[in-house]
């Protein structure tokens, strides 16, 4: 009988297929919150559709794939022993090396008893007379759970696009994520790029773009573009608030294009022109746009010339057409809210959480979703997840998910639920602080633009991951305040702050 089960009084050690908590996913999220758990006594179940854990680096093995924040700082840190004991070999580490990280850490603190690989969640829903969740997976079986945990991921569904003649398409089609385990280029391996982004720790200067003289901002960029990755959108404090400053990188960034890309067609086509530079994701990158000298690469523009169909052995677009022996399709992800849907999660009165988030998603400092008690989410939408190190944010909130549960158990408590109106203060906040930015303008996959149909939000939080997290920490001080919690053998709600 686990820690919890005792203090709620309830055993359920005649029934195996009950759980204290189950964890959806064995990403880096999943395999973490596992540890925290287990060590606070708890039984738990992790469910995870792939062969193995590792998540992200498990599904994405394209040729190049590896992380755009620097190894070192993409890790894990709640173990001493770990940090010392792993050694990263380059300065960005390449898939294969993070999937073996993954695997170490699933060796190191024995955490594969407890994950079922090959076993996807296809609903859960909350049974409000026991207050237990019932999860049910892809193999039939049906198990129940005080709490459940999703730790699907934020890019975890791949997007198929719909493209005529696609499945009649005769050579092999790959997604990037869903890559064939067993390819192996090193050639192309050797072209790897990393992207450079933001939401990372780096030193933020006192000063925004226009503080400085031409040469002088040159120099700034100069030294941040030949040093690489995703800093480079640090150089200045303003350059996502203020247009005429971004426009200054924006320059920059067109002009070094412009140099090092010999036709001046394919340049144009590669240069931001139609958002502001740092609003999608960017690449300042080692041979990125090098590799378009390159004799076999050709840049097809399909947005003057969109594909008009996918024959048998080519694409087709403008009526010229392209003959290929395999298609990639790089078009990317149901990003942060599509892993979740395609989960039948059903809460209080039944009702769906793809019926609550129909017009965008709906959390509480991106952990919980009102009346769906006891369901909480790691780096959801409402938080700062694809904009930060997600390392960060993972431990984050797993550990807060933790200090969480074991406040509800050593305190009797049953239920944990976020608050609507918190959670409607929280939505408008994470709008308003978007709105202050010029992530918005861009057609991006944070806003859901890449998915025909999805409510176009900004999903991910970016207010900062520091004032996020004291945030979350002055909600936990003051009692979880904006969460409602019931007593275990009480049905009435007590005030939680
Ligand atoms: C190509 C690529 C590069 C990236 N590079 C970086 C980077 O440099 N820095 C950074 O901070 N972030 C990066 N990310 C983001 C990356 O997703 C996170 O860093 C991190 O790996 C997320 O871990 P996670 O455990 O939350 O989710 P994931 O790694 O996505 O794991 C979620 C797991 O849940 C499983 N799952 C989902 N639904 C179900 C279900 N219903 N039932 C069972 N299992 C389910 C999935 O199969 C998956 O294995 C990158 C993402 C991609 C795609």
């Amino acid at each position: 009988m686990s820690a919890l089960q005792s203090a709620s009084g309830k055993s359920h050690a005649a029934n195996p297929k009950t759980y204290d908590v189950v964890v959806v996913g064995a990403g880096f999220a999943g395999m973490y919150m596992l540890h925290r758990l287990r060590r606070l006594g708890l039984s738990v179940r992790v469910y995870e559709q792939g062969g193995d854990v590792g998540g992200t680096w498990y599904w994405n093995r394209y040729p190049g794939a590896r992380c755009d924040v620097e190894s070192m700082q993409y890790s894990y840190s709640f173990s001493d022993e770990l940090q010392q004991e792993w050694d990263w070999s380059e300065r960005y580490a390449p898939q294969p090396e993070i999937l073996k990280y993954a695997n170490h850490v699933a060796d190191r603190f024995k955490l594969r008893p407890d994950i079922a690989l090959n076993t996807r969640v296809d609903r859960a829903s909350f049974d409000e007379s026991g207050n237990t969740w019932s999860v049910t997976t892809s193999d039939g079986s049906t198990v129940t759970a005080k709490y459940v945990v999703l730790a699907t991921g934020c890019l975890s569904n791949a997007r198929m696009p719909d493209i005529k003649g696609l499945a009649d398409f005769k050579g092999k089609v790959y997604h990037t994520g869903h890559w064939p385990h067993r390819a192996n280029y090193p050639e192309i391996r050797r072209f790897a790029r990393e992207e450079a982004r933001n939401g990372i720790y780096t030193e933020m200067p006192d000063r925004g773009a226009l503080d400085d003289g031409d040469n002088e901002r040159r120099a700034r960029y100069e030294s941040r573009w030949a040093y690489g990755g995703l800093t480079f959108m640090a150089v200045y404090n303003d350059l996502a608030l203020h247009k005429p400053a971004n426009d200054t990188a924006a320059d920059f960034v067109r002009a070094k294009i412009a140099e090092i890309v010999k036709d001046p067609q394919t340049a144009k086509l590669l240069q931001p022109n139609n958002h502001p530079i740092g609003s999608k994701r960017i690449c300042v990158d080692t041979d990125y746009f090098a590799t378009f000298n390159r004799p076999n690469v050709t840049l097809v523009d399909i947005r003057s010339n969109p594909i008009e169909e996918i024959l048998p052995n080519a694409v087709r677009t403008a009526g010229k057409d392209y003959e290929v022996d395999a298609l990639v399709l790089a078009t990317g992800f149901d990003a942060m809210t599509g892993s979740v849907a395609k989960i039948d999660i059903r809460g209080r009165n039944g009702q769906t959480l793809n019926q609550k988030w129909a017009e965008g998603p709906k959390t509480y400092l991106g952990l919980m979703s009102a009346g769906f008690p006891n369901l909480f989410i790691i780096t959801g939408p409402g938080s700062p997840s694809v904009l930060s190190n997600m390392m960060v944010s993972i431990e984050q909130h797993v550990d807060w998910i933790t200090d969480c549960i074991a406040h509800l158990r050593d305190r009797g408590l049953d239920t944990m639920e976020a608050d609507k109106q918190a959670e409607d203060s929280w939505v408008a906040h994470v709008n308003e602080v978007a709105h202050t930015t010029l992530y918005p303008q861009a057609n991006s996959w944070y806003m859901g633009a890449n998915i025909p149909g999805k409510p176009q939000i900004f999903m991910p939080y970016i207010g900062g991951v520091g004032v996020y997290r004291q945030i979350c920490n002055n909600v936990a001080a003051k009692g979880y305040k904006g969460f409602a919690m019931t007593a275990a053998e009480q049905p009435q709600k007590m005030a939680a702050s």
